[in-house]
């Protein structure tokens, strides 16, 4: 029976049966990963913790009829502490659907995964407002995937942008004002940040935070995720963090 073993994050479960759940992994070697955890719901199964939604660690999988089948897990950080906060909980659950959506089955993502590790640590301990650290998620995001936005210059004539410009989310880039477009304007700040965070560690975006102009940039460039990833299923948790 093919085995294997790999770090893996749990971005979504359902219940399976009486006692089974489906679990959706996201893996660094291996992409996105549906698996059967049989009688993790019955009381003191070791799989109960480990199929919750946010469990990393190390999942040892098999491979059956073309179905995998959760066989031992050693959880590592189950994120525990983002229920305790619960406005933190509710942007990791929007992660969760945006990770869906953009992890492919069988395709490595090895760069996403450890960003995705060390933004889940600054959700889950940092005092950093959450929707800086979701605009931060959204744009390594983004650049991980090969999606950034072209911000440096104009997408119509190419003038290289030094001030305001238009942000065409659905064009996926700036155009200068001098250009014709009907998108709304970013101020020079909002399209900086937009350009530079991607780029920025987070263990300095803290520093984004005297910025004031990333309001504007994090509404931005959520209309542009959400134009990218196209998928109707994150609403709900979409909806969840925009009206807190
Ligand atoms: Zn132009």
């Amino acid at each position: 029976m093919p085995a294997l073993s790999t770090p893996a994050l749990v971005l979504r479960r359902a219940d399976y049966k009486d006692y089974d759940r489906m679990v959706t992994l996201f893996t660094p070697e291996y992409g996105r990963i549906d698996a059967i955890a049989r009688g993790c719901r019955r009381s003191k199964s070791p799989l109960t913790n480990a199929t919750e939604p946010f469990a990393y660690g190390e999942y040892q999988l098999y491979l059956r009829k073309d179905r995998y089948t959760v066989d031992q897990v050693s959880v590592r950080e189950n994120h525990l502490k983002l229920t305790e906060r619960y406005e933190y909980f509710l942007h990791g659950a929007y992660w969760l659907r945006l990770l869906e959506a953009a992890v492919m089955p069988e395709a490595p993502a090895e760069g996403l995964f450890l960003i995705t590790l060390k933004a889940l640590a600054y959700l889950s301990y940092s005092d950093l407002p959450p929707e800086l650290l979701t605009m931060a998620f959204e744009m390594h995001l983004m650049a991980q995937l090969g999606l950034q936005p072209r911000v440096d210059s104009c997408l119509l004539c190419g003038r290289r942008l030094e001030a305001e410009a238009h942000f065409d989310a659905i064009l996926g880039g700036a155009i200068c004002t001098r250009c014709v477009s009907d998108s709304p304007i970013i101020s020079n700040g909002a399209r900086r940040i937009i350009m530079k965070l991607p780029r920025t560690a987070f263990e300095k975006i803290d520093l984004v935070l005297d910025h004031p102009d990333w309001k504007e940039a994090a509404y931005a460039f959520r209309q542009y995720v959400i134009d990218r990833l196209h998928v109707e299923d994150y609403a709900p948790a979409l909806a969840q963090i925009e009206k807190q």
